[in-house]
């Protein structure tokens, strides 16, 4: 009889808590993707951790994005520019 090796350790789903940024995040961009879209009024945007190549957060779209005045991609590339 074969032995079965559990896989689910290596396959890491969900969230997860990111000391770096203080909140939580998520191992993959659709597992953000997948929680943004059960808040689409709060109009967040799946961002990679600026610390942690391995973890994706959510964002809050700032007022000048929601009023149009930026785009979201033009504000997130500023956003990341003075982050680094
Ligand atoms: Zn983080």
């Amino acid at each position: 009889m074969k032995h079965r090796k559990a896989l689910t350790h290596n396959r890491p789903t969900g969230k997860v808590y990111c000391p770096d940024c203080g909140k939580y995040g998520f191992h993959t961009r659709k597992d953000a993707k997948r929680m943004e879209k059960q808040y689409p009024e709060e109009q967040m945007r799946p961002y990679r951790c600026p610390t942690a190549d391995d973890i994706w957060h959510l964002g809050h779209l700032p007022a000048v994005v929601r009023q149009g005045e930026m785009s979201a991609d033009e504000w997130f590339d500023t956003a990341a520019e003075v982050a680094q």
